[in-house]
């Protein structure tokens, strides 16, 4: 257990030296809901004699500002948390994740797909049986039955299209036995075919987050992936998307999400107190640290 009653996994079966992230996307002020990840990521660092590393991810363009990407910095810093710079922000590295994907697409991975949301709601609600996956209902998988001419006149013409794994290819070429392991709880088969045919670029954004948190996580040396407990299922997918690049495989912890009075879970649109307001309130960083679950102060 961590301060407080946080829940940390024993110190004993933290990766020597493990290195952490918080990657936040700033697409609004920091709550307590965040407090608590980033203090979760920052301890089990400290306990494991590792680093801990601030990553900024936005490259949804539309819903992050730097206006919030610079509150995050303020926030974690008056809050105690240090991190080295500098801090790696995805959106200048667009680069980087259009080389994965073009790895991917060489080895017939992935296939454009030129669907709108409204297309794919009317498909899968005309379906009898439409299998749902952790992200939603799985693609129906409409663009992958395209003809290769098709598909060709439809990227001639600049039709907008994401890029969509094949799932099934992907998985003839990944070893069988794919698996992670989650710190304190030994290791758990994954099933990645649960995602379907996942998006791993948008119309509007060339890139993921499923793609770029795991290039990133394996680019920084992130050895101890910590989320709150609603991400844990996306780990079956980064473990495929691993095996797939080559990239190594990181430990996994995750952390519970605190709730508000009602039980519910602390959300921006709920409502939940952003630092910057606590702190003009006039709470001081310890008192903030202790409501997010991590009473003692940062060592
Ligand atoms: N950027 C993601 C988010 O804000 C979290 C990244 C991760 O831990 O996977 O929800």
């Amino acid at each position: 257990m961590g301060e407080d009653g946080a829940p940390l996994p024993p110190r004993e079966a933290l990766p020597r030296g493990a290195v952490t992230r918080f990657a936040p996307s700033p697409t609004g002020f920091l709550h307590l809901g965040h407090a608590h990840a980033a203090l979760f990521a920052w301890h089990l660092a400290r306990a494991a004699g590792g680093r801990f590393l601030l990553r900024i991810e936005d490259i949804d363009a539309g819903r992050c500002r730097p206006e919030f990407a610079a509150a995050i910095v303020e926030d974690l810093a008056w809050l105690g948390l240090d991190w080295p710079e500098p801090v790696r922000v995805q959106s200048r590295h667009m680069a980087e994740y259009r080389a994965a994907l073009d790895s991917l697409a060489t080895r017939g991975l992935l296939y454009p797909c030129f669907c709108t949301r409204a297309e794919i709601a009317r498909e899968i609600a005309a379906a009898a049986h439409a299998p749902h996956g952790p992200d939603g209902p799985l693609y129906p998988g409409t663009c992958r039955r395209l003809s290769a001419a098709e598909r060709q006149e439809r990227l001639a013409r600049g039709d907008p299209h994401a890029l969509r794994l094949d799932m099934a290819a992907a998985l003839r070429t990944a070893p069988r036995d794919l698996s992670c392991h989650e710190l304190g709880e030994g290791r758990r088969r994954c099933d990645p075919a649960r995602f379907g045919d996942v998006v791993l670029a948008r119309k509007d954004t060339p890139a993921s987050y499923h793609l770029c948190v795991t290039h990133d996580d394996a680019l920084q040396g992130v050895t101890l992936v910590t989320r709150g407990a609603d991400l844990r299922p996306a780990t079956d997918l980064h473990r495929l998307l691993q095996a797939l690049m080559g990239w190594p495989e990181p430990a996994y912890a995750h952390h519970r999400l605190l709730t508000d009075a009602a039980g519910r879970r602390l959300a921006k649109r709920e409502g939940a107190p952003a630092l910057r307001a606590l702190r003009e309130a006039g709470h001081r960083p310890e008192a903030v640290r202790a409501m997010a679950g991590f009473g003692a102060a940062p060592r």
